[in-house]
């Protein structure tokens, strides 16, 4: 589904970090697959609205996966139609 062209997203990523690799402790690793679930809830205060789920692969090979929670917003233009007057 194409979004309408206009709209802007804005994403604001609450928590940013660097997993380390437990076997080689490098911060280098590539992402091979990302989940993200919609689900909002409150973490050491910190309200966020998705869980997002990495899988990574370290460069000594280990796989990994990487959970964090962040909370985006999205801002959408208002809808001009909305403020027509009815009837
Ligand atoms: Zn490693």
């Amino acid at each position: 589904m194409a979004r309408p062209k206009g709209s802007k997203n804005v994403e604001t990523v609450l928590e940013v970090s660097k997993p380390r690799c437990p076997d080689c402790q490098s911060t280098e690793a590539i992402v091979l697959n990302t989940t993200v679930q919609e689900y909002a809830g409150e973490s050491d205060g910190k309200p966020f609205t998705h869980i997002v789920r990495r899988r990574m692969q370290c460069e000594c090979g280990r796989v990994r996966i990487d959970r964090s929670l962040e909370f985006r917003t999205i801002q959408e233009q208002p809808d001009p139609s909305r403020d027509a007057p009815a009837g």
